[in-house]
């Protein structure tokens, strides 16, 4: 046999911070597996944005980046030191975005809090460390209980399940990071807390205003992200599975199943599914995860995830290598054994010739039991109708783009490369054949399945060919002479 191209074929998010973001270290974690950078615009400012990306692509331009942007989401003012609480004490709660928090009042940066939490609610402080049940309102101030012992930091988060928060979609704040990620030429914004498609459409607005192709990942974390799925995915590039405040805002025994729902739809639809938030989460501070950890890894892996994402692990954990190597390793296990083939309509994202070669160039890869797909694109679309099928064949995907290129890190099973724009489709796949055989990694009688194009025509896939290394690499009329020169 020979060896394989892909280590794993499930891409890997980490997230980084500016404290810990040096060239040789992002190029061990590349090297582990690594294949998207995630800048966390919660925890960093401008100059820490311009640092990692600066260092990321220091170490290679196909690692891709994604920024977080905070929307729609409430947190609570600074405090001067951590304020302990004790279960019991009566607590008010104000929406002063401008005043510090005290033992007596938590302020929070949502105004209205007020008007729309009901007594009996509850509120749920920094991923529901310290909750408070609401008793009653004087004013524009909450009353309320603490429920558990808990000591409160500044700028932590504040969930209020069930409640409907009339924040807008974009903060201020957002608005900065946006500018910045169209300024970096970054790849993706992970927009937060999106409620519904107009939370999509308003930051997709300020991206077309500034012309700005970058991709918007809506994050799912409450309950009305999971009710209107179906629309957020008809306006977003992906989505991820934010199980940190998901878990919160919604009961956690419904996560395993919103997670194999959302990812089964993404696959059906055609987008880049991320699944996200304490997958590792114990290798923060140990060097082996836990057996629940692995088989959450798994998990996410035999549901056919495009990607999965380290945060605390990558960012400010003790074993940021190890952790992305574990993860690698889990999913290159699951990936031998799962079952490999997801079975659906062509679709029509591509065209329906284009879709519908795409369908079979992987199943044709699976039944003569090739080694690889070769495919070339414009916009990546074509090639993420293809990973979405979750054949056993990693895709080279010659992209005539760097920003498509990048994109295509997250898309599952793909090794996207750059390649100057070709005329004619033998071109294509003299390059191609040349791309493959320097990776020295197949041997002559290795089975290959190209997919090209009418190049004339910018109509996606027209025709597919399959043969050999080595009667390819005759068609495309290169000599082994050549090769050993
Ligand atoms: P966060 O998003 O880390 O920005 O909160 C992910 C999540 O909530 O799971
Ligand atoms: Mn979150």
């Amino acid at each position: 046999m020979a060896k394989s191209l892909l280590k794993k074929r499930t891409k890997i998010v980490a997230t980084i911070s500016d404290r810990n973001c040096e060239p040789q270290f992002l190029a061990r974690l590349y090297e582990a597996g690594m294949d998207v950078v995630r800048i966390n615009s919660a925890h960093l400012d401008a100059g820490g944005v311009r640092k990692i990306v600066s260092n990321v692509r220091s170490v290679s331009d196909r690692i891709a980046i994604l920024l977080d942007t905070k929307g729609p989401e409430i947190r609570t003012t600074v405090c001067d030191e951590p304020i302990p609480f004790m279960k019991g004490e009566k607590v008010k709660v104000a929406g002063n975005a401008d005043a510090k928090t005290t033992h007596g009042v938590i302020n929070v940066n949502y105004c209205d809090i007020a008007r729309y939490v009901p007594e009996g609610a509850f509120i749920l402080i920094d991923d529901g460390e310290l909750e408070i049940k609401i008793t009653g309102r004087e004013g524009k101030v909450l009353t309320g209980r603490i429920e558990n012992d808990g000591t409160l930091g500044s700028r932590k988060t504040v969930n209020i399940p069930q409640v409907r928060i009339n924040l807008p979609s974009v903060s201020e704040r957002d608005l900065t990071f946006i500018d910045l990620a169209v300024e970096l030429d970054i790849q993706f914004i992970a927009h937060s807390f999106v409620r519904s498609k107009e939370d999509v459409l308003a930051v997709q607005r300020l991206l077309d205003k500034r012309s700005s192709d970058i991709k918007i990942i809506a994050k799912i974390e409450n309950q009305q992200g999971v009710d209107n799925l179906e629309e957020i995915m008809d306006h977003s590039y992906g989505i991820m599975v934010a199980r940190g405040d998901l878990a919160i805002e919604v009961p956690y025994e419904r996560i395993p199943g919103i997670q194999r729902n959302i990812i089964a739809r993404c696959i059906e639809k055609r987008k880049p599914v991320i699944v996200a938030t304490q997958m590792l989460h114990s290798m923060i501070t140990n060097p082996r995860p836990t057996r629940a950890e692995v088989s959450d890894v798994a998990n996410a892996v035999y549901s056919q995830t495009d990607a999965l994402m380290l945060s605390g692990e990558t960012a400010m954990g003790r074993f940021p290598v190890e952790a992305v190597k574990t993860m690698a390793r889990i999913a290159a296990e699951v990936e031998m054994e799962k079952e490999q083939y997801v079975e659906m309509p062509a679709g029509s994202l591509s065209g329906p010739v284009s879709a519908y070669l795409a369908k079979v160039a992987v199943k044709t890869s699976i039944r003569v039991k090739a080694m690889v797909i070769l495919a070339d694109t414009v916009n990546g679309t074509s090639i993420r109708n293809m990973a979405a099928f979750r054949g056993i064949n990693p895709v080279i995907a010659h992209c005539y783009s760097h920003g498509t290129m990048r994109e295509l890190a997250l898309s599952y099973g793909v090794i996207p490369v750059f390649v100057e724009k070709k005329m004619s489709a033998d071109e294509f796949i003299n390059t191609a054949i040349r791309e493959l055989l320097s990776r020295n990694t197949l041997r002559k009688n290795d089975i290959v399945v190209v997919l090209a194009g009418n190049f004339s025509r910018g109509t996606g896939f027209s025709f597919i060919e399959v043969g050999t290394v080595d009667y390819l690499r005759e068609r495309a009329g290169i000599t082994e002479k050549e090769l050993m020169a």
